[in-house]
């Protein structure tokens, strides 16, 4: 008994998913002491769904791992290439694999949607006690994770809110090395490249308001972020920074490419019809985080092209550099390195 309330303290020590899960499989691996547990979560939309193994305690491979969260979803598995799992899910239930080890599959699931499977591999699949004991660990795993989306996500949209955003700017910056350049990663793949910031701003939004009143511009809102999570990869952050202002902490290889996700946002937008409300567009901003940048420096330069954006017949998509590249905009983040004379 005192073994159980021992790991669930440990399970809820911690405000950090990574760990978080990791921590539900050494808690698992504790008590029911199998060959292997597992943690699956489901990334990318509805339809072209995959599997990232978010921890693996146990088993051939010795010391834990995971997927590293900056693989490509193509290169992860497909939801039907693991059945059994996905059976799991879709039904909701456990489900028992015989085989060598036998399987216990058990579905993580919050209010909304289905989140993953946590695996369990042992000798034997797990008798009725075991399962039980399962289960009420991931209802306490369960509740822990809403109480962290309550402080973590906005409640209109889902998306991160502002005040996670500082901690999420700063651990991507602990990846990008001096050069600007990101680290490589220590866990199984990992795409090089740098960190890229973008502001997303409603055009006109209060036209929305004054023209349809709050409840249909909230529902413009909540479209807006499903198109951004159709648009972005399963492990870009998502924010919405309050009213109707939008942020994206993104990892691109280069400027090419973080301007052509911004871009394929911007249509989007432009081409979607909002319902009662039709076309909106939006005036986005962006920046590269530079070493040792500060979550407010790095939000200053993607905000002054947001602004520049507007000043120059919005809808349209603003490099920060790029602006200071061609003098449009003085980078004044820069101006101490400057000698006056
Ligand atoms: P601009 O093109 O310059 O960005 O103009 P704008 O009208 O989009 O920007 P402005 O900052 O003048 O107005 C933002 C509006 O967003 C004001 C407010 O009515 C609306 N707003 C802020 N928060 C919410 C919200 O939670 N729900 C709704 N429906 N509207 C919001
Ligand atoms: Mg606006
Ligand atoms: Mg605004």
């Amino acid at each position: 008994m005192s073994q159980l309330v021992e790991q669930i303290a440990e399970l809820t020590a911690f405000r950090d998913r990574d760990a978080l899960d990791f921590s539900l499989a050494m808690a698992l691996k504790d008590l029911l002491r199998p060959e292997a547990i597992l943690v699956h979560r489901l990334v990318g939309e509805t339809g072209r769904q995959h599997w990232l193994l978010r921890a693996r305690v146990g088993g051939a491979e010795g010391a834990p791992t995971a997927d590293s969260l900056w693989t490509e979803l193509e290169q992860l598995p497909a939801l039907a290439a693991l059945p059994h799992h996905a059976q799991c899910v879709q039904d909701n239930r456990t489900v028992g694999v015989d085989g060598m080890p036998a399987a216990t599959l058990f579905p993580i699931a919050n209010e909304r949607e289905a989140l993953g499977v946590l695996e369990v591999r042992s000798g034997q699949p797990l008798d009725a006690d075991a399962r039980h004991l399962v289960c009420s660990i991931l209802r306490i795993y369960r509740n822990f994770q809403g109480l962290l989306d309550y402080s973590e996500r906005d409640t209109l949209t889902g998306l991160l809110n502002r005040k996670t955003f500082d901690e999420c700017f700063l651990r991507a910056a602990a990846c990008v090395r001096e050069s600007g350049a990101i680290a490589p990663d220590t866990r199984r793949t990992s795409a090089a490249g740098t960190a890229w910031l973008g502001i997303v701003d409603i055009d006109f939004f209060k036209r929305v308001n004054d023209s349809f009143g709050h409840l249909i511009g909230d529902e413009v809102l909540l479209l807006l972020s499903r198109l951004m999570r159709a648009t972005f990869r399963h492990h870009d952050l998502l924010f919405r920074f309050g009213g109707e202002e939008f942020v994206v902490l993104m990892r691109c290889a280069g400027a090419a490419d973080a301007h052509a996700a911004l871009e394929r946002l911007r249509l989007a937008v432009e081409h979607h019809v909002f319902p009662r409300v039709g076309h909106i567009h939006v005036s986005i901003g962006v920046a590269r985080m530079r070493a040792g940048d500060a979550p407010t420096a790095c939000f200053e330069r993607a905000d002054k092209a947001v602004y520049f954006a507007k000043q120059n017949g919005r809808n349209r998509l603003c490099d920060h550099d790029e602006l200071v590249a061609r003098g449009l905009l003085a980078d004044e983040s820069r101006s101490g390195d400057v000698e006056l004379f």
